[in-house]
């Protein structure tokens, strides 16, 4: 007799878990490093999955690579002696095939894997008739159409169950983080795909161990699913991503640090208190935009006087005194000096394509 109603498989019951947290080394690196791992992982009581890379696209050659075809018996063996289920990296067709005949659970699209269409097609097409999880990396460079795109990709191959890692965006001469998490752009991701999970993966924003706890909480602060953090028995010997990494019982510290917050809380007098805040915020943001609107019509004005006697309309010292007062008020206000910066910048470039369409009527 068939059975009627359907249990949820593992795999998807590991997968619909909130907070999900993935954790394992970089790269797998030798059978004891990633059994011992997953087993002190798993010891923790805190990790979901388990990840590692096995295939490892390294930004200069010569570095480690990873273990390759090898390291997948290792995972199979970590998954039997602890029970979690695993994810790998691939990023061709035969790394989907090796990684499927070794039984891995959930597959991941790394960042430099999903700035690449053809890549991502390869990987989809290979993909087709498979029933696995999918989670795809934002690319590296800050661009949600590349992200969209492998996302449609992989849908369209007839996976199911697609998720988001948000590991940060490469931009040039930054130095605070290896990848700027430029938080609004998974946020966007998000509101695009509401139905799709979103995980940070605060070891590649950072790049380092000491603020890796800070991102995270971050990141749980603002919704996310879950969280993958690579996590390795040596740290400090390993073969990739030394800096980043942290032994897994300093990530069950780090985890049991973390304010994990509802979305939902069922008491009455919170909704209403929170319902009235967002009623004000509510009305805040229009009066703010009946504001910018009546901005933008003195700088229309503007705009016909710079026509009318011919001058510039991008007068930058002018526009240096405004930030510079700007900077001292905001700062008296609380607002930082990054979101004055951006806000002037969207209001001034808003103001110069007003500007630009009367001088040009
Ligand atoms: C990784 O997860 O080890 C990795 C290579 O990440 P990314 O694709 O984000 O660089
Ligand atoms: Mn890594």
């Amino acid at each position: 007799m068939e059975q009627v109603t359907q249990q949820p498989s593992a795999i998807q019951q590991v997968w619909n878990k909130r907070p999900l947290i993935i954790s394992g080394p970089c790269s797998a690196e030798t059978e004891e490093q990633v059994l011992a791992t997953a087993q002190r992982l798993a010891a923790t009581g805190k990790v979901d999955m388990l990840r590692a890379g096995i295939w490892k696209p390294r930004t200069r050659p010569g570095q480690f690579e990873g273990i390759g075809v090898k390291g997948l018996p290792w995972m199979l063996q970590a998954k039997k002696i602890t029970g979690l289920p695993t994810t790998v990296e691939v990023a061709t067709a035969k790394q989907v095939e090796d990684a499927l005949n070794f039984d891995v659970d959930v597959l991941w699209i790394g960042a430099r894997t999903t700035v690449n269409p053809f890549s991502v097609q390869e990987v989809a097409d290979a993909l087709r008739g498979v029933d696995i999880p999918v989670l795809i990396k934002n690319p590296i460079n800050p661009d949600l159409e590349l992200w969209t795109g492998a996302v449609e990709r992989v849908a369209k191959a007839g996976i199911k169950n697609i998720g988001l890692i948000h590991r940060g965006f490469s931009s040039y001469g930054n130095t605070e983080y290896r990848n700027a998490p430029m938080w609004h752009l998974a946020i966007e991701m998000k509101r695009r795909n509401p139905d799709m999970m979103l995980i940070c993966d605060p070891s590649h924003i950072s790049g380092r161990r000491d603020i890796l706890q800070d991102i995270s909480q971050k990141s749980i602060d603002l919704d996310y699913d879950g969280l993958i953090i690579e996590s390795h028995i040596d740290p400090d010997n390993a073969w990739s991503d030394a800096k980043q990494q942290i032994t897994p019982e300093v990530l069950g510290g780090m985890l049991a640090n973390i304010t994990w917050r509802k979305e939902d809380v069922s008491s009455e007098a919170y909704h209403a208190a929170l319902e009235k805040l967002r009623q004000q915020i509510n009305h805040l943001d229009d009066e703010l935009m009946q504001i910018l609107g009546q901005r933008m019509k003195v700088a229309e004005k503007i705009g016909q006087y710079k026509k009318d006697n011919n001058i510039t309309i991008l007068q930058t010292n002018r526009w240096n005194e405004i930030l510079h007062k700007a900077f001292e008020k905001g700062d008296k206000l609380g607002l930082s000096k990054e979101f004055i910066t951006r806000y002037f910048d969207a209001v001034h470039m808003e103001s110069i394509n007003h500007q630009n369409r009367i001088m040009n009527s």
